[in-house]
């Protein structure tokens, strides 16, 4: 459950939001990733230091794509769906 009435960002990871709930569960598809597959942690936390500064930004989602940006910006072969490609 996403803050339960306790102020929090928009413009947050669910890592700042839900450590506990949906970020574990998003946590555990990454860890469930292959190796070949994962994007290498620096660009991994480059990617999501982006997405914080981001206006498209939302309760850890991208209003892009729908995403989870932490599931979206750690495999690889993913990129910003923005037009701008800010990763
Ligand atoms: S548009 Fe790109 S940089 Fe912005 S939140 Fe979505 S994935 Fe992140």
């Amino acid at each position: 459950m996403l803050s339960e009435g306790r102020p929090f960002c928009k413009k947050c990871l669910l890592l700042d939001i839900d450590p506990e709930g949906l970020y574990k569960k998003v946590s555990e598809l990454i860890e469930a990733m292959p190796d070949d597959v994962k994007a290498d942690p620096d660009e991994y936390w480059r990617r999501l230091e982006i997405c914080r500064g981001c206006s498209c930004l939302e309760n850890g989602i991208c209003r892009e794509c729908g995403c989870f940006v932490e599931l979206r910006a750690a495999a690889r072969k993913n990129y910003c769906p923005s037009a701008y490609h800010f990763w």
